[in-house]
């Protein structure tokens, strides 16, 4: 069950996440203005509704979880979002994170692997205010060849390697953001693409993901 009340309290916690994330170095204020936007507990079961805005992953159905607010405004950050710009997000889980990329303005392709996770979308809360965002049910290290190139790859789940046919679906000057696998951890990656269509690595911080997993579940 949901909570679809947005209260003052929920805004007043909401301010407070927003300053955690200033304070451990987020400095994008259209991506920090987002998350102050969007009520996270609209996303998460309403047990939640006291904790939701703790700088903390939670678990959502599946065995999934929406990703920690610093972790969603970290990847955000390395993107460099622009209105209008065509985005790719492999891992729907919750929509929080789609949410906020449809908030700066983006339009959002999603894909989500399992299909309860997937068939919730259908009662997605913000179906009307975010047009802008596209449900897709499939395997992310396929993509979306129909609908690429696109100016931005999100992957929110943790790869166990660069996914080849993203890379392809890229536009030129295009950009992904990756948590790759490296020991116990993601290793977050950002590879823009070139003139050339050779690709540039930088290497950021480490964070922990879900495992990004191949093909898509029955059910
Ligand atoms: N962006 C989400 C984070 C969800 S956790 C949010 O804001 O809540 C990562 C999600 O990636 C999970 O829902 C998991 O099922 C999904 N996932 C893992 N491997 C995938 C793949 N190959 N294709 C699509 N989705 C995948």
């Amino acid at each position: 069950m949901k909570n679809y009340t947005d209260t003052w309290q929920h805004k007043g916690l909401r301010n407070k996440l927003v300053s955690t994330l200033r304070d451990k170095g987020i400095t994008d204020e259209k991506v920090l203005a987002a998350i102050n936007t969007i009520p996270r507990h609209f996303f998460l079961d309403s047990a939640f509704d006291k904790i939701a805005y703790e700088d903390r992953a939670f678990p959502i159905a599946e065995g999934q979880t929406i990703s920690q607010p610093y972790t969603d405004a970290y990847q955000t950050q390395l993107f460099e979002v622009q209105p209008y710009q065509i985005i790719l997000e492999v891992g729907t889980g919750s929509v929080y994170q789609a949410t906020v990329l449809a908030e700066l303005g983006a339009k959002v392709f999603t894909i989500e692997r399992q299909k309860k996770l997937f068939g919730d979308n259908k009662t997605f809360i913000f179906k009307n205010k975010y047009p802008n965002i596209k449900f897709f049910y499939g395997d992310g290290f396929e993509g979306l060849p129909t609908y690429a190139p696109f100016d931005k790859i999100i992957i929110t789940a943790g790869a166990p390697f660069i996914p080849p046919k993203l890379l392809d679906q890229l536009s030129v000057g295009g950009r992904m953001v990756v948590p790759v696998n490296e020991g116990e951890h993601q290793r977050m990656i950002r590879i823009t693409k070139m003139r050339d269509g050779s690709f540039n690595e930088e290497s950021f911080d480490y964070f922990s993901f879900v495992p990004m997993l191949q093909g898509k579940t029955g059910r």
